[in-house]
């Protein structure tokens, strides 16, 4: 049974969604005034993962993903760049996509962007001014959270004391910080804005969530994922705006992934401690090897970042590529299923099983390896029948489909030689000499000769 850690229950939750077959997931996208680092490309992938195991699963998922193009930090470094907003976001909004796909994280279905949103929000704001959980202040327009008894509910932070009049403006909060929050913030000099109502301004953060979700998704929609750091003030924020505008559940199931720290501090572009996919494209990563990195934790657990981790998962993606080549190359005799055939079964019901756990990836990565060292001895002792070989193609596809790392890249020989040799390293360390040669011979086969030196293994052309 699939089940999700649901963070408002506090607790792992069958999931079962509104209108079966259909699944409504909305995902907090990026705040483009920057690169986004590895730290979102966590959460990111993380929600990609999700969205293919749905689909694997025979859901039918319309997927959202916001794109946030006006907040004080966009506002903040566009003026810095002297660029006009639009022409600022826009740049990063392309850079996003590019290392969208360099990770193969599919595309949502919408990524609608805040600035193209403001009459749904303005929209949003009559109807939580008509139910009085509104009032102006110096020209901004706040969220009155004592209106909503509930507020708290999601993150658990408490509501005490006497709140009244206490505001918050900034986008950004201090940990905590329970305050009535800003809907639409009065026009200041020098800054981007729209007519309202309610005078010249422009919307708050947390107002386009609640906006698109109902405009692309409907009034209750099954998933809502995000950061850890989005449960609040964001989140709790969002599910006020939309519960108390539209009188129904916001949310059935909120997921929320942990961070990618990198020395013991969470990554943040605020911080300045960020690694970006480019940086590490330039080092001749390929996307496989990230995306086998960001994958190497639950997605609930802390993963810490080093560049030493890169070699791991180089040899991860090598052992697969590996097994992909070897099946594809190997001899065929008879058609038959065979003992390979019984194998795929019990191991795609181990995989399963894995990722119906709440997505544990570690687990269903273990099993597909389990498969693989299963597969690797059968084709050592004598060739596959047709049948099993089909039935094991059909597996990896499979888990590609979810994991997408099952799938042989088109990879530069540079990139290919470096996996292969970053895999022979872990053989060593495992202290697997056989497996350890077997690479070197295989490497020489195709002409290419590793030298092994103080400072590491060089190759050349023989
Ligand atoms: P932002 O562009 O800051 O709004 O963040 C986009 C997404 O990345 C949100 O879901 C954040 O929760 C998530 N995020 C930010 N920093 C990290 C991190 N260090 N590790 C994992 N996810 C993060
Ligand atoms: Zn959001």
């Amino acid at each position: 049974m699939l089940c999700f850690y649901n963070t408002a229950a506090r607790r792992k939750e069958p999931f079962v969604p509104l209108n079966p077959p259909r699944v409504t997931l909305y995902t907090c996208g990026p705040t483009v005034y920057n690169r986004a680092h590895l730290g979102n490309f966590r959460t990111f992938l993380f929600e990609d993962v999700l969205r293919r195991y749905l689909c694997y699963r025979g859901y039918e998922v319309t997927h959202v993903m916001n794109i946030t193009d006006v907040d004080d930090k966009t506002i903040r470094d566009s003026k810095k760049a002297g660029l006009e907003l639009g022409e600022f976001t826009r740049g990063y909004t392309e850079l996003f996509f590019e290392d969208l796909d360099f990770l193969g994280i599919r595309r949502a279905d919408h990524y609608p962007l805040a600035t193209e949103h403001i009459p749904e929000m303005l929209e949003l704001m009559a109807r939580l001014e008509q139910g009085g959980h509104t009032y102006v202040a110096e020209g901004s327009v706040y969220f009155a959270i004592a209106t909503f008894p509930e507020y708290g509910r999601l993150s658990g932070v408490a509501l005490e004391g006497n709140h009244a009049g206490a505001r918050y403006e900034a986008d950004e909060y201090e940990k905590d910080d329970v305050r009535d929050f800003v809907l639409w913030k009065a026009r200041k000099e020098d800054e981007p804005f729209w007519d309202s109502p309610y005078g010249p301004g422009r919307p708050g953060w947390h107002l386009e969530c609640s906006a698109m979700a109902r405009k692309y998704l409907g009034d209750t929609i099954d998933l809502h994922c995000g950061g850890i750091d989005l449960v609040f003030p964001h989140h709790e924020n969002e599910l006020a705006q939309s519960e108390a505008a539209n009188g129904k559940p916001f949310v059935r199931c909120w997921m929320h992934g942990a961070f990618l720290n990198l020395k013991k501090e969470k990554m943040s572009k605020s911080l300045g401690n960020i690694v970006s996919l480019a940086e590490l494209r330039e080092r001749g990563h390929s996307g496989q090897v990230v995306r086998a990195l960001l994958l190497s934790a639950h997605y609930r657990s802390t993963l810490y970042f080093d560049l030493d981790e890169l070699t791991q998962a180089a040899a991860t993606v090598a052992r697969i590529e590996e097994a992909l080549r070897r099946l594809e190359d190997s001899p065929v005799s008879g058609e038959a299923p065979g003992v390979i055939s019984a194998e795929v079964a019990s191991a795609r019901e181990r995989f399963v099983t894995a990722m119906d756990d709440d997505l544990n990836v570690p687990e269903a990565l273990g099993s597909a390896f389990g498969f693989i060292r299963t597969l690797n001895a059968a084709l050592q002792s004598c060739p596959l029948s047709s049948a099993d070989r089909e039935a094991a193609k059909t597996l990896f596809s499979e888990y590609d489909q979810v994991l997408g790392l099952f799938h042989r890249e088109q990879l530069t020989l540079e990139a290919e030689v470096e996996h292969l040799i970053a895999e022979r390293l872990e053989a060593r360390k495992q202290r697997d000499f056989k497996r350890a040669d077997a690479i070197r011979a295989s490497l020489a086969d195709r002409g290419i000769e590793l030298i092994d030196t103080p400072q590491g293994t060089r190759w050349k052309k023989a």
